[in-house]
């Protein structure tokens, strides 16, 4: 059972120029192993720097508030180290890696996760049941990282990371509006094959309700203005589907 704790989060981002802009004014939200966390919000209301400020991403600046995990300070922690306690930030690795394998990334990232190197034939076996639940082409194993990969095929990657790396909890930042409903009930399958199971607590990032059609959240936050405004049972995301952010705007203003 683990638990992430954000407490009165302030993040500020430098603009290069003059100085920095406060974007998160205050976010409190805590996330158990086994919950499914929507949040949901108009663009520009501060969702990704949530998810980045958690990542430990230098250009957004933590000046108020706190992030733990099991009671551990995950502010203090290095990047690496946030993923070594069992938290999976999706946009940690984004960067294309001609070169590198999608298999070599993977093997990489387990054996820095569990601190040792699996074995090949052991991990090879993992991969290829993964890949297999989540209909990857087992050719994607030996693609460039993220080298040309469609919107779709960069999700199942994340979700292939999730299956191979089970996190305690899962930052996902869903900002593709691309993917097509074969990857999108792909994704949210994944998720949903998680939550379930009860080991990993899910957040879920989300400018569009869509793919709230194929994954049930417990709770869903409604974000604006750098602060949570509203939370309620997955019935919020329907009344948000029908009437839209207008609102909210107003009220995180
Ligand atoms: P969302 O994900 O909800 O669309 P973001 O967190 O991306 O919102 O952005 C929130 C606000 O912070 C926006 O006004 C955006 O311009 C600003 N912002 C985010 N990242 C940066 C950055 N790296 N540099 C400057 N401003 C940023
Ligand atoms: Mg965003
Ligand atoms: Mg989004």
């Amino acid at each position: 059972m683990a638990t992430l704790e954000i407490r009165d989060l302030h993040v500020s981002v430098g603009d290069g120029s003059d100085g920095s802009k406060e974007i998160l004014r205050g976010v409190d939200l805590t996330v158990r192993s086994g919950e499914t966390h929507a949040i949901m919000g108009p663009n520009g209301s501060g969702k990704s720097t949530l998810a980045y400020a958690i990542a430990g991403h230098p250009k957004y600046e933590v000046t108020a508030g706190s992030v733990t995990l099991d009671g551990e300070d995950v502010l203090a922690m290095s990047v690496d180290e946030r993923a070594r306690a069992g938290l999976f930030l999706a946009m940690q690795y984004p960067v294309e890696v001609p070169g590198v394998s999608v298999s070599n990334f993977l093997r990489s990232a387990v054996t820095a996760v569990r601190g040792e190197a699996p074995k090949l034939r052991v991990f090879t076996k993992e991969m290829k049941e993964a890949m297999e639940a989540l209909a990857i082409d087992p050719a994607f194993a030996q693609r460039s990282l993220n080298e040309g990969f469609s919107g779709g095929e960069k999700k199942r990657h994340e979700i292939l990371q999730l299956e191979m790396l089970k996190p305690k909890i899962a930052v996902l930042d869903e900002t593709d509006s691309g993917l097509d409903v074969d990857a999108l009930k792909v994704v949210s399958e994944g998720i949903n094959r998680f939550s379930a199971a009860g080991d990993t607590g899910v957040l879920l990032i989300t400018h569009y309700t869509r793919i709230l059609r194929y994954v049930k959240p417990d709770f869903v936050h409604v974000f604006a203005g750098g602060r949570v405004v509203e939370e309620g049972g997955p019935e919020l995301a329907e009344v948000l589907e029908n009437e839209g952010y207008e609102k909210y705007v107003k009220a995180g203003a």
